[in-house]
């Protein structure tokens, strides 16, 4: 049995990039020379660079609630309550006594024809965190691993775009990966235990945000948003001046509607 993200099986060994979006400023992604060349080291120094701070942020389980989603399904398809199917999982699933071949029928299931990754719950305090690092300069770049089987790509990706307009998730570019998890950022924000350590090895930082299957894992660990957003400053800090928002100030992440809304009742 395969656990999300976890298959090598996807025919994306490397996704498309896409963005940035309407929703941001146009400008050359960072590093991108650096995007040609695919060696394992890490970012030159940013007191060496002009380019900002990169942070590149997993999807599933760190800004919506895979688990919550995909439960739903798999409580339906095998006839079962979702009580009986535990929120406090491990990375395989193995508390929910999936037989051979269950994630795959559910995670099909899941994705075609319920298309979870339009619906999925946004995990608290996402939206406004990820702006409020953008607002301070940090680049969000949005890496997924949802090209996990081949023939729901098209899926995947569309409803991806769209969930993240949905949930007004701010990003820069939008990075959709099958195996290989790094893609050329400062700082990583991730909570599948084998991206995290995968990463790692390759000498880059990697934020592990808080999951019942992630926790044997060394920090640093941020059990919410609010503590993301401290590491992060922090880790940005130390190249390169990060100019935060005063505290009553923030524009929210409903700005981009409301701006528009605005715009339609002007004269
Ligand atoms: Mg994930």
């Amino acid at each position: 049995m395969s656990a999300p993200e976890r298959s090598s099986g996807s025919a994306g060994e490397r996704g498309p990039s896409v963005g940035p979006t309407q929703q941001h400023r146009a400008g050359d992604a960072p590093g991108s020379a650096r995007q040609q060349d695919r060696t394992p080291a890490r970012r030159a120094p940013l007191r060496a660079r002009s380019e900002p701070f990169v942070l590149g942020v997993d999807l599933d389980g760190v800004c919506g609630d895979f688990t919550l989603a995909f439960r739903a399904v798999a409580a339906e398809m095998l006839g079962r309550p979702e009580h009986e199917l535990p929120l406090e999982r491990s990375w395989d699933f193995r508390e929910w006594g999936l037989a051979d071949g269950d994630y795959e029928r559910i995670h099909v299931r899941a994705v075609i024809d319920k298309r979870i990754l339009r619906s999925l719950p946004v995990i608290d305090g996402a939206a406004d965190a990820l702006w409020r690092m953008s607002d301070a300069g940090i680049w969000i770049r949005i890496i997924t691993h949802r090209l996990y089987v081949n023939w729901s790509h098209a899926v995947a990706i569309t409803d991806t775009v769209d969930w993240l307009d949905s949930a007004r998730i701010p990003y820069r570019d939008l990075c959709f990966l099958g195996a290989k998890p790094e893609v050329e950022a400062d700082a990583y924000i991730d909570d599948a235990p084998h991206n995290i350590e995968a990463l790692r090895a390759q000498g880059n930082d990697v934020i592990v945000f808080d999951q019942p299957y992630n926790r044997d894992l060394p920090g640093p660990r941020a059990r919410s948003w609010a503590e993301v957003e401290e590491i992060v400053y922090a880790l940005a800090a130390r190249e390169h001046p990060v100019q935060t928002q005063l505290p009553g100030i923030d524009a929210g992440a409903d700005r981009l509607p409301r701006r528009r809304d605005a715009d339609a009742e002007s004269p």
